[in-house]
């Protein structure tokens, strides 16, 4: 598929996991991406070199994929990033606002340092691109695409990751909030809530059998999902397929949205 030929898009928190399988899938359907690391460029390297290979895959007139330098809760960092992406390409048509952290401890210990950072990385952070990409939109009057990496968190509570939790409900009420706003403008705001998905940041698990098999225990389609699968619903809700979705959650998850004590009948008996 190309459904995404000559796009230019730019993926936070590019350089891993799911944001990395974003940037890769993107490159596969055709579009120029911009790999956001946090501090220093080599964090971006693996991606480069994998979006080099879709997209040299795939394109014949050459690709203009870029990596951008930028802590995504840092104001003036994030501005300066998406002048460096403008400035190269002349437009921006996507941002995926992937970057995200968290932190465990239990809300009654949890430091306020820790419950900061993690909404100054997930909420404010998205919010600050989302912010630079809606300004470029608008002032471009040719629509655009914002899509929220959220999380099954977004509803369903996490205890001992209040700060998480938090940044992820805050995210899906601002993803129906900036999807409201500019509707009208043609732009498309739209989220995902990934369930457990095998990724660095569950590195406290996924290596360990046990832990893995006591995670999928939980999730009625009984595995973890993989960063490609959320890679497909990105690249879905980016294309012009999801034309006249705006403000919505896709759930990709296996199922752990569905209250999954409840596949028993054991609450009317
Ligand atoms: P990951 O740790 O591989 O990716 C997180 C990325 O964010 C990294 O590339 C990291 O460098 C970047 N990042 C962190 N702080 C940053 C900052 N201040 N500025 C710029 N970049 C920063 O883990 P992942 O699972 O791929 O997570 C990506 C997103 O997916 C996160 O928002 C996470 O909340 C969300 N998510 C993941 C899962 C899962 O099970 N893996 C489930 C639901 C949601």
């Amino acid at each position: 598929m190309n459904r995404l030929a000559g796009r230019n898009v730019l993926v936070t928190g590019g350089s891993s996991g799911i944001g990395q399988a974003i940037a890769v899938r993107f490159a596969d359907e055709g579009a120029n991406i911009a790999i956001n690391y946090r501090k220093t460029p080599n964090e971006a390297e693996e991606t480069e070199a994998l979006v080099k290979r879709a997209c040299d895959a795939v394109k014949e007139s050459g690709c203009k994929n870029i990596v951008v330098g930028a802590d995504v809760s840092d104001e003036e960092q994030v501005k300066e990033m998406f002048n460096q992406v403008i400035n190269e390409w002349g437009r921006l048509d996507v941002l995926i606002n992937n970057a995200g952290i968290q932190k465990a401890a239990p809300s009654a210990q949890m430091t306020i340092e820790d419950f900061d950072q993690v909404l100054s990385v997930n909420l404010r952070g998205a919010f600050l691109c989302a912010r630079e990409a809606l300004d470029h939109f608008i002032k471009r009057r040719d629509g655009g695409v914002i899509i929220n990496n959220s999380s099954v968190h977004e509803m369903i509570p996490k205890p001992d990751f209040i700060g998480y939790s938090v940044s992820k409900g805050g995210m899906g009420n601002m993803t129906k909030t900036l999807a409201l706003e500019y509707a009208g403008d043609g732009i498309r705001v739209n989220a995902i809530g990934p369930g457990a998905i095998v990724t660095p940041i569950n590195k406290s698990w996924i290596d360990d059998p046990s832990k893995k098999e006591s995670v999928e225990s939980h999730i009625p389609m009984g595995r973890a999902g993989t960063s490609e699968e959320i890679a497909a619903v990105a690249a879905f809700l980016a294309s012009d397929d999801a034309s006249y979705i705006t403000g919505q959650t896709i759930y990709a998850c296996g199922g752990l949205t569905l209250y999954p004590d409840f596949r028993t009948a054991w609450s009317s008996e």
